[in-house]
């Protein structure tokens, strides 16, 4: 399993609560790869994954990642990852990669 290139990750550490100054410690952490689909398998091997709290992942509610018709933090996530990735590697190789440019 590859480890994450956006934050190193402790076991209530959720993504987005960080993000937003939210330390309230939630359970029901849960690995969400940022380019989905087809892209999984290439977020698995470039670490482009951040893990989140139940509110934030796997309840399908308003502050669900996975819900990008209530909220925007799909697309925010994927600037960061992409963000993370070209300070990696570059912005070449993200368009190579990925095909896309979400900034
Ligand atoms: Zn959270
Ligand atoms: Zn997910």
């Amino acid at each position: 399993m590859s480890k994450s290139i956006l934050h190193d990750y402790k076991k209530f550490d959720c993504y987005l609560c960080r993000m937003f100054g939210d330390y309230s410690i939630k359970g029901g952490m849960q690995e969400h790869h940022i380019f989905g689909g087809p892209n999984r398998g290439l977020s698995e091997k470039y670490g482009l994954k951040v893990k989140l709290c139940f509110k934030h992942h796997g309840q399908r509610g308003p502050d669900d990642v996975h819900r990008p018709d209530l909220n925007g933090y799909s697309d925010l996530l994927k600037q960061k990852g992409q963000r993370a990735f070209e300070e990696k590697y570059s912005h070449e190789l993200f368009m190579e990669v990925f095909g896309k440019n979400y900034l």
